[in-house]
């Protein structure tokens, strides 16, 4: 198979700092298409595999799923994008296309496990895929995102895995008017669930740990506020919410959120963290409460939510970084020091 030689940014191992990498993409099959990357964000999930938190990680990885830039390259038989378009990749590269999931818009649950873009077996050139940390990728176009040109770019990328990981559960738990909703933890994923939840009509309660983020959640649509340290706050939302979106990374009490939980209340956990997470019986058993999870969002659903965040003109809160500054935007994810999305002008990387 034909290859192409670029530049990308990764890690030979968990303890060593990313630095520039040479990697291959595949020349464009009949139904690829070819991307030259401006934009990528930096996730949280990016972190957690680079330093091989979750266990799963084969080195080098190039992390990066949250990927904007325009086609320069269409194979024979590619219907829905040309050259010159904007285009978007997620998580996911590819996946079975014939399992009941994948047949029903849920690649990210396929049977055979979805393909993601970073640190997934490649079929077509072995070893590993790489992410969005590069010059370039090249993608079946069934896994690729129309960009609408009305936001701006650098602000959209971020919206390909924190806007659709909110969005999905946000929608699936039907969240709207007349709705008390909290989001847990303004990272990347959480000030994109403010927006989000906003936009589509509830009334918003944002917990968060850093008294520094406070002011800036209610710009961000947060009709309160809750300083998740003190207890007196947190106790004035007991059994007040009928949905919480929980976005943090870290190990955290569980307990205390369920129990603000309404009766036939759900939580569901979005943030990664390793460790379990203790639940006690009786803050689910009083209250008939749901604990439950999510992961990303399909492609077509993905598509939606790129839509009405150009309806809507939602983009992230983004720091543009240059790729020399990817290792200290790591060091401060991991202090919640973010506002509220670090983004790579990929232009610096030579
Ligand atoms: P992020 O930008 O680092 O934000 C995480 C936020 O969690 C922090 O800003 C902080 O918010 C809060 N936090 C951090 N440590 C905490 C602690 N020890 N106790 C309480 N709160 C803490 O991360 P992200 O990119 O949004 O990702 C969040 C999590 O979602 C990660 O675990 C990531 O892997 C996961 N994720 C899951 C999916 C999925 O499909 N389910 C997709 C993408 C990412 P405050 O300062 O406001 O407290
Ligand atoms: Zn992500
Ligand atoms: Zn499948």
């Amino acid at each position: 198979m034909q290859t192409k030689n670029i530049k990308a940014f990764g890690t030979e191992a968990a303890e060593a700092p990313l630095q520039t990498l040479d990697i291959q993409r595949r020349a464009v099959l009949a139904h690829d298409v070819e991307i030259e990357i401006l934009y990528c964000g930096i996730c949280h999930s990016d972190l957690h595999s680079a330093r091989n938190e979750w266990h799963g990680t084969i080195y080098p990885i190039v992390p990066g799923h949250e990927i904007v830039g325009r086609v320069t390259k269409v194979g024979d038989h590619v219907k829905h994008f040309k050259v010159g378009d904007l285009a978007g990749v997620g998580c996911m590269v590819d996946s079975c296309r014939e399992c009941e999931h994948c047949k029903n818009d849920l690649e990210q649950f396929c049977d055979q496990g979805s393909i993601l873009t970073f640190n997934s077996p490649d079929a077509h050139l072995g070893g590993q895929t790489f992410g969005g940390y590069s010059q370039s990728i090249v993608v079946d176009e069934n896994y690729v995102l129309h960009i609408s040109d009305k936001l701006d770019l650098a602000g959209v990328a971020p919206l390909l895995c924190a806007g659709i990981t909110t969005y999905s559960p946000l929608k699936h738990w039907n969240v709207g008017p007349g709705q008390k909703v909290g989001i847990v933890g303004i990272g990347g994923l959480g000030h994109m669930g403010i927006k989000l939840a906003k936009a589509m009509g509830a009334h918003v309660v944002v917990f968060t740990t850093s008294l520094s983020k406070t002011e800036d959640a209610k710009r961000l649509g947060a009709d309160e506020v809750v300083l998740s340290t003190d207890p007196e706050q947190m106790a004035k939302h007991a059994k007040s919410l009928n949905f919480i979106l929980d976005c943090v990374s870290a190990e955290h009490n569980i307990d205390a959120y369920l129990n603000l939980l309404k009766v036939d209340g759900t939580l569901t956990l979005v943030g990664a963290p390793m460790e379990p997470l203790p639940v006690t019986s009786f803050s689910l058993i009083l209250g008939r409460r749901s604990f439950a999870g999510s992961a990303i969002g399909g492609i077509a659903e993905t598509q939606e939510m790129l839509d009405f965040c150009a309806e809507h003109n939602i983009t992230a809160d983004i720091e543009l970084i240059g790729v020399d500054e990817v290792n200290n935007a790591y060091e401060r994810l991991l202090k919640g020091d973010i506002k509220y999305r670090f983004v790579i002008d990929m232009a610096s990387l030579k």
